[in-house]
């Protein structure tokens, strides 16, 4: 009864067996995200099934700080005017 909870990847879904290399992941509020080797002790919400899922992840977060980048840019250059 050690370990019956059941944990699935973030990305891609599948289910963790006992002898997958899987990663932790946590992002915090300003969207920074922080990869950790897998500890099953540690308290942390993310998982992910390995470095490919984990790749596409931080892809994923690095669009997103690209749009909100230029979202902010397109404000500050719209209303410069002309
Ligand atoms: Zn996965």
């Amino acid at each position: 009864m050690a370990f019956s909870q059941k944990v699935t990847c973030d990305v891609c879904g599948i289910e963790r067996g006992p002898s997958n290399h899987w990663i932790l992941y946590i992002i915090a509020p300003a969207g920074n995200i922080i990869f950790s080797a897998w500890d099953a002790s540690y308290r942390i919400t993310g998982h992910l099934c390995g470095s490919g899922c984990a790749a596409k992840l931080l892809s994923q977060k690095i669009e997103e700080w690209r749009y909100n980048n230029s979202a902010v840019s397109g404000i500050a250059a719209g209303s410069a005017g002309a």
